[in-house]
């Protein structure tokens, strides 16, 4: 078996990924870690956060498997505890996991130019203005015109990412078994003059959200990507046609995580 690993930058991690490769040499299985760009690993092994995961997501794509280990807060997108490598090589060992599989946002950025490029996101799009002035983005569902928004700024999360910045902006939480994405607002105008629906919207697969952006210059973040564009004319989004895998040795249900995370340890 081929694994990748993808690591926080810092002393615990690299500690953590140590112990991990003395016990997988150990083992009665052959594992071979690569570290070459370019090839294609069997399973990703990211250690650190949510945030080291979206970072191998990106780095090998929606082909590979991921798990992770987390080393800091137990977070949405890692399953073991430093504490637990023993049972994590064992399960290795045995194979056979689970694979669950996690919705993306899919969405294409269409220049003024007529050129267009095609992105994917695990946790959220995320659209800004580039200055600190108002954005304004007329948004369109299916083809109709919906409302003209102004303020911060717009988020589009998939369902995982629904516990990441849309929570902060009072984004529902969504379970990643719903095929579905989330339009929320990030501070938007709502007076006399200019009106947003003012809730997020849960749209499901197959359904389109078009925004018409009215600023010359835009702030683009996809998950931990973050840019200014100029010259966008229009981005559209919908659920990705393709998901992030996961392989699951055990269980951990995800509202058991939603209440690790938010509520209680
Ligand atoms: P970061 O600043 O470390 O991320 C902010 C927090 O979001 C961290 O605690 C991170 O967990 C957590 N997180 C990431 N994905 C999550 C998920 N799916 N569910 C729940 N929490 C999640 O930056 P980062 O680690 O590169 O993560 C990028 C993400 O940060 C973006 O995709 C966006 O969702 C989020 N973000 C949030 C805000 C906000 O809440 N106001 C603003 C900007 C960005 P770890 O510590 O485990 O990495
Ligand atoms: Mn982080």
């Amino acid at each position: 078996m081929k694994i990748a690993m993808v690591l926080r930058n810092d002393d615990f991690t690299r500690e953590v990924e140590q112990q991990i490769k003395e016990k997988l040499r150990a083992s009665r299985h052959t594992y071979q870690i690569i570290d070459h760009p370019g090839e294609q690993p069997d399973l990703v092994l990211s250690i650190g956060g949510d945030g080291t995961l979206l970072e191998a997501v990106h780095q090998y794509g929606l082909d590979a498997t991921y798990v992770g280990i987390h080393t800091g807060h137990l977070g949405f997108y890692a399953d073991w505890r430093p504490e637990e490598l023993n049972d994590f090589v064992q399960a290795l060992d045995e194979g056979n996991p689970q694979i669950v599989e996690y919705p993306t946002v899919q969405c294409d950025i269409h220049m003024s130019d007529g050129s267009m490029h095609s992105k994917w996101a695990l946790n959220e799009l995320v659209i800004r203005n580039a200055s600190l002035s108002t954005l304004v983005v007329c948004v369109f569902i299916n083809g109709d015109e919906f409302e003209t928004f102004r303020g911060d700024g717009l988020i589009v999360s998939s369902p995982s990412g629904s516990t990441a910045y849309n929570k902060a902006v009072n984004g529902a939480i969504v379970h990643p078994s719903i095929e579905a994405i989330q339009l929320s607002e990030i501070a938007s105008i709502n007076n006399q003059t200019y009106r947003t629906i003012n809730s997020s919207l849960v749209l499901p697969s197959h359904h389109e959200i078009e925004f018409i952006v009215m600023n010359p210059e835009i702030m683009i973040g996809l998950d931990r990507e973050q840019a200014v564009w100029k010259q966008v004319r229009a981005i559209t989004c919908r659920v990705g046609s393709n998901k992030v895998k996961f392989a699951r040795y055990k269980k951990l249900p995800f509202w058991g995580r939603v209440r690790n995370s938010f509520i209680a340890d």
